[in-house]
C-alpha cells in the first residue's frame, strides 16, 4: 500500500537500523534493545539533538520490547541546572517520546563510579598523578611524537588508594591530583595517554550538593553508565569515535557488561548554529530574547516559532543518519513544517500591512456575513462567516497607483475579486495631502458576484484577501529571517567570530496588523495560514486576549522545491 504520509511509511533501512537488526538476528542481546538520550544538562536542546532523539527512541519503539532511557550526563557542576533538566524533559515529551519510569541521571551512579574507579586502582590500572595541568599537557606529547611517563605513575597501589581516599575526603585544593588510567603514554590515539578520570572540583553539583568534590571524567562516566543500565547499543555523534578505544578500554579493564558505541554524523544546518556553547553566548550576550527566540533552533525556539512536533519528526527522518558530516538546507526544515501545516492549519484572513478600502456603493449601514472554508486539505475542517462591510482593509502591497503590465492586483480601473466575496474596481483614490501616499481606495463592487465568482463568467486575475475594518482586531505579526548572513556561521576555519555573522534584520515587527474577528478566540500556540502570507502561530509568550502576537513560522514559497529543480538542471 503507498502512503504519503511518512509517519506511517515503514521506516526506511539506514546502518544503525542494520547493524541493530543484524544483532537481533544473532541474538547478540539476548533480544534486548535498549538505547538512551543523554544530554548534559547545560543549556536547551536544539534541532541537532531532536535527530538524536527521534534516532535512538525511534530505535527502541521499531522493535518489540525495545526502549529508551532518559539519561542526564551531569558530571560537571560548573555548568549545570535544574532549569536545564526540566526544559530538556518537557522539550523531548513535546517531541512525542516517552522515557516511562527510566529517567536517570549520571550523578546518581558517583558513588558507583567510585568504586570502580577503586577497582582500577587495586588492580594497578589508574594512579594519582600530582602533576599540574600546564605539565599533564606538556607530557602529553603530540600526534608525531611520544607522551611522557609522570614520575608518579609508578606509586604504590596503598599510596594511590590512600589519596584517591583523601581527594574524596576534601584534603587537597583544586588541581592539586588526578586519578588517571595507566594506559599507554605512546598511543598513536592520544586519549589513550593516561587520560584523566577524575578531577577535584571544590564545587557544589545541582543535585549532590556538598556531598562531593571529586568529579568523574565524561570517558570514564559515558561507558559505565551505559553498562550499568544494560545499554545495548550506545548511538553517539562521531566526534566521539575517536573515544571509543578508551570506552571498550574502561569496560574491558574493569571486566563489567560491554554495550556497543556507535556513531553517526552530527546534523548540521545552514544559517544557524547548533552547539550549546554558542546558543549560550546568543542568549548571554542579548542577541535573541532567550532559549526560546523563535528565530533561534532551539525546540523550545521552534516550537514558540510554530513548528508542529510531527514536522520535526519528519524531518528528522527525512535527512538519514549517515556516517559523514554534511550540511543540511534549512529550506528542507522550513519545507517540512509547511508540509504538516498546510494539511492542519485552518486558513484565515490577516492583513499585515493595511489599507484602507471604501466601496462606494456598498450601502453605509449594511454587514453580510459570508462563508470561508477552514481548510480546503482537510474537508472535516468545515467553514465561518466572515462579516463583510463597506470599509476593508487591503495590503498596501495590493494596490499600485501606476502598475507595471504584469501587476494583476488591484489598480486605477482594475478589477479584482475580494476572496469568498465580491469582484470589486477601483474607481478613485484619496492621497495624503504631504506625501502625496494613497490612503484610501475608492472601489465599486459588483453584487452579481457574492462569494467571489461571478453570474456571466467574468473572470479577473487577482485575488486578494482583506477584512472588514469595524470587525478587524489589531495584532502584531512578528516575520523572521536566519540568524544569521552566512551559510555556516560556525565554521571555526575562517578565525572570525560567529557572532560577527548574525543577520541585523532576522526580526521584523509589524504593529498594526488587522486579522478577521474569528481570531479573537485563537489560543496561545494554535497555528494559522493566513491566505498569502504564510504560516502564523499565536505566540505563547507575549500574545494576550487584549494584544494578540502572531510569529510567522514560514512563508507559503517552497524554496526547497526549487533548489531541487535546480540541483536537477
Ligand atoms: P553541543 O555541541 O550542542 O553542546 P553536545 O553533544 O555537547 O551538543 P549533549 O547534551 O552532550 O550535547 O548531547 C546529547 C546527545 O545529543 C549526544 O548523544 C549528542 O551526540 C547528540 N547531539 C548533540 N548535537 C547533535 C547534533 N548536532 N546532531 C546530532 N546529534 C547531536
Ligand atoms: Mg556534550
Amino acid at each position: 500500500m503507498k502512503t504519503t504520509d511518512t509517519e506511517q511509511a515503514a521506516p526506511p533501512p539506514n546502518f544503525i537500523r542494520n547493524i541493530v537488526a543484524n544483532d537481533l538476528k544473532e541474538n547478540k542481546y539476548d533480544g534486548r534493545v535498549v538505547t538512551r538520550f543523554p544530554p548534559e544538562p547545560n543549556g536547551y536542546l536544539h534541532i541537532g539533538h531532536a535527530k538524536s532523539i527521534c534516532l535512538n527512541f525511534g530505535i527502541a519503539a521499531e522493535n518489540k520490547g525495545g526502549i529508551c532511557n532518559l539519561r542526564f550526563d551531569d558530571t560537571d557542576p560548573s555548568k549545570e541546572e535544574i532549569e536545564y533538566v526540566e526544559s530538556i524533559k518537557s522539550d523531548v515529551r513535546w517531541l512525542g517520546f516517552d522515557w516511562g519510569e527510566r529517567q536517570f541521571f549520571a550523578s546518581d551512579y558517583f558513588e558507583k563510579l567510585y568504586k570502580y574507579a577503586m577497582q582500577l586502582i587495586k588492580e594497578g590500572k589508574a594512579y594519582v598523578d600530582s602533576l599540574s595541568a600546564q605539565e599533564i599537557r606538556e607530557y602529553r606529547g603530540t600526534l608525531t611524537e611520544p607522551g611522557r611517563e609522570s614520575a608518579y605513575r609508578d606509586r604504590s597501589v596503598e599510596e594511590n588508594m590512600d589519596l584517591f581516599t583523601r581527594m574524596r575526603a576534601g584534603e587537597f585544593k583544586d588541581g592539586a591530583h588526578v586519578l588517571r588510567a595507566k594506559i599507554d603514554m605512546a598511543s598513536p590515539n592520544m586519549l589513550l595517554r593516561d587520560p584523566t578520570l577524575y578531577r577535584i572540583k571544590h564545587v557544589p553539583h545541582y543535585r549532590t550538593g556538598d556531598k562531593w568534590c571529586i568529579y568523574p571524567m565524561y570517558d570514564f562516566t559515558h561507558c559505565l553508565s551505559d553498562s550499568i543500565e544494560g545499554i545495548t547499543h550506545s548511538i553517539c555523534t562521531l566526534e566521539f569515535e575517536i573515544n571509543r578505544q578508551l570506552y571498550d578500554w574502561v569496560l574491558d579493564a574493569l571486566n563489567v557488561y560491554h554495550p556497543q558505541q556507535i556513531e553517526f554524523a552530527r546534523l548540521n544546518i545552514s544559517y544557524t548554529v547548533l552547539s550549546k556553547r554558542k546558543l549560550i553566548e546568543l542568549v548571554e550576550g542579548g542577541h535573541v530574547t532567550g532559549w526560546d527566540d523563535p528565530r533561534m533552533l532551539t525546540i523550545s525556539g521552534l516550537r514558540r516559532r510554530g513548528y508542529t512536533p510531527a514536522s520535526i519528526r519528519n524531518f528528522c527522518e527525512r535527512i538519514g543518519v549517515a556516517k559523514r558530516d554534511s550540511m543540511v538546507d534549512v529550506a528542507l526544515l522550513e519545507y517540512s513544517a509547511r508540509e504538516d501545516l498546510n494539511k492542519h492549519a485552518p486558513r484565515v484572513m490577516a492583513v499585515l500591512r493595511p489599507l484602507k478600502v471604501v466601496i462606494d456603493n456598498y450601502p453605509e449601514d449594511k454587514e453580510e456575513e459570508l462563508e470561508g472554508e477552514n481548510n480546503p486539505e482537510d474537508p472535516k475542517a468545515g467553514s465561518r462567516k466572515i462579516p463583510f462591510t463597506r470599509v476593508l482593509y487591503i495590503e498596501q502591497e495590493d494596490f499600485m497607483e501606476d502598475p507595471p503590465k504584469k501587476f494583476f492586483r488591484l489598480a486605477p480601473g482594475r478589477e479584482v475579486r475580494l476572496k469568498h466575496a465580491y469582484y470589486i474596481k477601483c474607481v478613485n483614490v484619496v492621497k495624503d495631502e504631504q506625501t502625496d501616499e494613497v490612503v484610501e481606495v475608492h472601489c465599486t463592487y459588483d453584487p452579481k458576484t457574492r462569494g467571489g465568482w461571478s453570474e456571466d463568467g467574468r473572470k479577473v486575475k487577482g485575488t486578494l484577501h482583506w477584512v472588514s475594518a469595524a470587525h478587524a482586531l489589531k495584532a502584531e505579526v512578528r516575520l523572521y529571517d536566519h540568524l544569521f548572513l552566512k551559510e555556516n556561521p560556525g565554521d571555526e576555519k575562517t578565525g572570525s567570530d560567529f557572532k560577527t555573522y548574525l543577520n541585523p534584520n532576522s526580526l521584523e515587527s509589524l504593529t498594526s496588523c488587522m486579522v478577521e474577528p474569528s481570531l479573537a478566540v485563537a489560543v496561545p500556540g494554535s497555528r494559522y495560514q493566513f491566505l498569502r502570507q504564510g504560516y502564523f502561530c499565536v505566540d505563547s509568550k507575549d500574545s494576550s486576549s487584549n494584544a494578540l502576537v502572531f510569529n510567522r513560522t514560514v512563508t507559503l514559497r517552497d524554496t526547497w522545491a526549487k533548489i531541487q529543480r535546480s540541483r536537477k538542471k
